[in-house]
């Protein structure tokens, strides 16, 4: 599986950091910061969630 972000849709929600922490931080300057590209399918449910919970759309998950 592989986590592509749009950037220029991101408005810093922070839907994403709550559902899959693992994968997803917000920096202190409020951008987004993927921290697994390929996250292992033990979380893919949460990287799924946090795509749909994504107010703009702006996660795609790959594979
Ligand atoms: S939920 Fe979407 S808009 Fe919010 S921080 Fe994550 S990627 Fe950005």
């Amino acid at each position: 599986m592989r986590v592509v972000v749009d950037y220029r849709r991101c408005i810093g929600a922070g839907s994403c950091t709550r559902a899959a922490p693992a994968v997803f931080q917000l920096a202190s300057d409020g951008t987004l910061r993927l921290l697994q590209e390929e996250p292992g399918e033990s979380h893919r449910d949460q990287v799924e969630e946090a795509a749909e919970y994504c107010p703009t759309g702006a996660i795609t998950v790959e594979g």
